[in-house]
């Protein structure tokens, strides 16, 4: 399949289809600007970024709501054009709670639908109006749920997720690949001792080889092997930058390589939360 800047989109085994690249929107609420999270959306759209990846949880929702309509006001695009994903939280995974919290999110969105609903992390919290709930022990407070999880998975050439990726293309169920740059390494929740993928030495050679920077070499191995990307950047040139990615090809000498740089380690480990009874990740995928 030629997928080139224009024309991107993967079909879906139910008819529809979803671009191989989007906007990650997460950005940590403390540090980030209001205003900010509208900007980037707008900039990724006018880019040519038709995917963008939000949740309720990353507390800017309401600004890639905005960004989505003032582009479709502008005449930019149409509401079709755009594949919204949205996130259900982990406290709201009872079933009565699925419906009145997707209402919200489309109420913060002031759109009438996403395109994809996903469930957020695959362990419930105690249900609430408190996103992270802990007793007055500072111990947190998990819920049982009967979960047939729905899950997005990490994936980059430190991850590549060979074994999980076969199983869904044998199954067609097409992978997306959450923080495909190695994230932002926030140490709140990204285990750092892993390196940072970015300055990886065959990365950075491969991108000296192919004109290209190591992030662009990255999520286009990603792509090359039919996984969706969804690099987050609030940065005017960096948001370019992760789109320029249908312009060249990987050969397969260079995707072997690349794909021998796995080590089997996830950044986004969740440690905080691996006592929870349906903590995902002892498993193998
Ligand atoms: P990414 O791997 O997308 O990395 C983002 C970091 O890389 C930011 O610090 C960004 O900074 C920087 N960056 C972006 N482009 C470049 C570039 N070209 N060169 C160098 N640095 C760059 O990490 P995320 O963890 O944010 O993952 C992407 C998205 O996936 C999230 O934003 C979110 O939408 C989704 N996600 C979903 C999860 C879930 O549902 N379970 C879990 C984790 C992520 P800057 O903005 O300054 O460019």
């Amino acid at each position: 399949m030629d997928l080139t800047a224009a024309d991107h989109r993967i079909p879906l085994s139910d008819g529809n289809s979803i671009p191989v690249i989007g906007i990650g929107t997460y950005s940590e609420p403390k540090i980030t600007s209001k205003g900010d999270c509208l900007t980037a959306v707008k900039m990724a759209i006018d880019t040519g970024y038709r995917h963008i990846d939000g949740a309720y949880i990353y507390k800017n929702e309401h600004e890639v709501g905005e960004a989505i309509r003032e582009k479709i006001a502008e005449g930019k695009v149409q509401r079709e054009d755009i594949f919204y994903c949205g996130k259900l939280w982990a406290t709201k995974l009872d079933p009565e709670w699925v419906r009145p919290t997707l209402e919200k999110t489309l109420s913060v969105l002031q759109l009438d639908y996403v395109d994809l609903y996903i469930i957020e992390v695959p362990m419930a919290f105690k249900p609430g109006d408190e996103v992270y709930p802990r007793d007055e022990n500072g111990r947190w407070l998990y819920h049982k749920t009967n979960l047939c999880a729905t899950w997005e998975v990490e994936c980059h050439p430190y991850f590549t997720q060979t074994k999980l990726l076969k199983f869904c293309q044998q199954h067609d169920i097409v992978l997306v690949a959450y923080s495909p740059l190695g994230t932002s390494r926030n140490p709140i929740w990204v285990n750092t001792s892993s390196p940072p993928l970015l300055k990886d030495a065959l990365l950075n050679s491969l991108g000296k080889k192919y004109n290209k920077t190591a992030a662009q070499v990255v999520l286009r191995f990603n792509i090359q092997r039919g996984v969706v990307v969804i690099p987050k950047s609030f940065n005017p040139e960096r948001i370019k930058e992760n789109f320029q990615v249908f312009d060249f090809s990987l050969t397969e000498d260079d995707m072997n390589k690349i794909e021998a740089l796995n080590k089997n380690t996830r950044f986004v480990e969740l440690l905080m939360w691996c006592d929870h009874p349906e903590y995902p990740f002892h498993d193998e995928y």
